[in-house]
């Protein structure tokens, strides 16, 4: 059997972690089994579906790196199809008409309310005469009385469900358009998925899934609920705790290496190992060993695992994100500057998300306007600009332009002038960057380059003067 999994959002938001979660692991179980992974939007809800959604659910599924083998399908070009499905159930007699009126609904269900039954469909329309009245009909399938409904859930373990208990569900609104539940199956079916993975919100919808499919003849694939993503509150994760839109954790600084890598613990692991290659996560990856009980969201772990991406991955990898947030910065290709992977290397250490790396790697390309004010009261005392004045006298000289070669210089300039070496190297720092906090002085330096530190440290002599008189 070749093993076929999908992911299948509806387009009413953008791509949240729960459904990224989800996604990933359809992917792993594909990848793990060279299977193929689908991916299918569920936009028949013509009034919450929107293209910006489709377009921010692409968005993040590429930058999450979660490629697809087939799709994306659009549920709205297969109308056609279902249309042909749901004719045939009617065909079968599986299917009927349905004439109630929401009134008559509304006061049932207040019935059934009143004497603590569990709200359902009473089956009114089920015996009645297809009658010719085409407004304001529902199509229904006729769901089976007697027997059970059997689940062998890879994640929840054996489900059973009476047929009693689940009523005749709508599978045609009354402007003839498919419901949620009609579409997945048709959509399952034709597609040949092998293996349905997704949230547990779904498990009540699953035996009603079953039914229509066995009516159809058809196989039906295998299922695995996952349980659902807390806050740090224990109640289900939603925009009150902060970032769920993947697209946020990007804006935010993270790695979508490690954003998945946090992800494919959520509810998965494999003893007590926390860092996971790609290439470890598909050959480990289980989808039968995912935990039944809901696994709760940890932003401090995220940010852990981020810092350990950010320090650990090819500098060329981070570099490749690090560039969005300088873009972002209005610091692109043709910005004269250090190359990104060296800023990596340089202030891979010091930054746990790369919006703290990007923020504090600006003036190796950008001049700024104003110095960190407690770190030029500290730094830019009198008689400095003396200091500084020596330092530039120095670099001026130099012909290779070269960490080793700088070092010593500032080593030699503190000697000379029997100063501390933090009295030399710091006010430096500070005419350099703007602010007391850089890489070694060598790496900046070299980094920033001659130009630059000598025009800055010439502004700062000029500052340090203006401000004494
Ligand atoms: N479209 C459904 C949703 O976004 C998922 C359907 C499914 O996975 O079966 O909740």
């Amino acid at each position: 059997m070749t093993i076929k999994t999908r992911f299948a959002p509806s387009p009413t938001g953008y791509l949240h972690v729960g459904g990224a979660r989800t996604a990933l692991f359809s992917w792993l179980h594909a990848k793990k089994n060279n299977g193929t992974f689908v991916l299918r939007i569920e936009d028949t809800d013509l009034e919450r579906s929107t293209q910006e959604s489709v377009n921010a659910i692409l968005e993040g599924m590429q930058w999450l790196g979660l490629d697809y083998d087939e799709g994306p399908y659009y549920q709205t070009q297969r109308f056609d199809r279902y249309k042909e499905i749901i004719q045939q159930l009617l065909d079968q007699g599986d299917a009927y008409y349905c004439y109630c009126t929401k009134e008559e609904l509304e006061s049932l269900r207040e019935q059934q309310m009143a004497n603590k039954e569990k709200p359902r469909y009473n089956g009114k329309c089920r015996e009645q005469p297809k009658d010719q009245k085409e407004l304001n009909r529902v199509i229904r399938f006729r769901n089976p009385e007697e027997g059970e409904v059997v689940i062998d859930d890879l994640v929840k373990g054996k489900i059973v469900v009476a047929n009693k208990e689940l009523d005749d569900l709508i599978i045609a609104r009354t402007d003839g358009t498919p419901t949620y539940n009609l579409t997945v199956i048709v959509d399952d079916m034709d597609m040949g998925i092998t293996h349905v993975i997704r949230g547990d919100d779904h498990v009540n919808n699953t035996p009603r899934q079953i039914n229509i499919l066995k009516a159809l003849g058809a196989d039906f694939p295998y299922y695995a609920h996952l349980p659902m993503i807390l806050g740090d509150d224990g109640a289900r994760l939603s925009k009150r705790h902060g970032a769920v839109g993947v697209m946020q954790y990007r804006d935010d600084g993270y790695l979508p290496e490690a954003l998945l890598n946090y992800l494919v613990r959520l509810g998965w692991s494999h003893g007590d190992q926390e860092i996971f290659t790609q290439a470890e996560m598909i050959e480990l990856f289980d989808i039968g060993q995912v935990n039944v009980s809901a696994s709760a969201f940890n932003t401090e772990k995220l940010l852990w695992l981020n810092h350990q991406y950010i320090m650990n991955a090819e500098p060329e990898l981070v570099a490749s994100h690090l560039e969005w947030h300088m873009q972002q910065r209005g610091i692109g290709a043709a910005t004269q500057g250090p190359a990104l992977v060296d800023i990596v290397k340089a202030q891979r250490e010091r930054s746990k998300t790369l919006v703290e790396m990007a923020n504090a790697s600006t003036y190796f390309y950008q001049d700024f306007s104003e110095y960190d004010e407690k770190a030029a009261k500290k730094n830019f005392k009198q008689g400095t600009d003396e200091v500084l004045q020596a330092l530039y006298d120095a670099f001026v000289a130099v012909t290779e332009w070269q960490g080793e070669v700088l070092h010593k210089i500032v080593l030699h300039t503190a000697e000379q002038l029997e100063l501390k070496l933090g009295k030399v190297a710091q006010p430096l720092r500070v005419a350099v960057c703007g602010t007391g906090m850089s890489p070694s002085i060598d790496v900046t330096l070299s980094l920033l380059g001659r130009d630059k530190t000598l025009s800055r440290l010439q502004k700062a002599i000029n500052y340090i003067k203006e401000n004494k008189s």
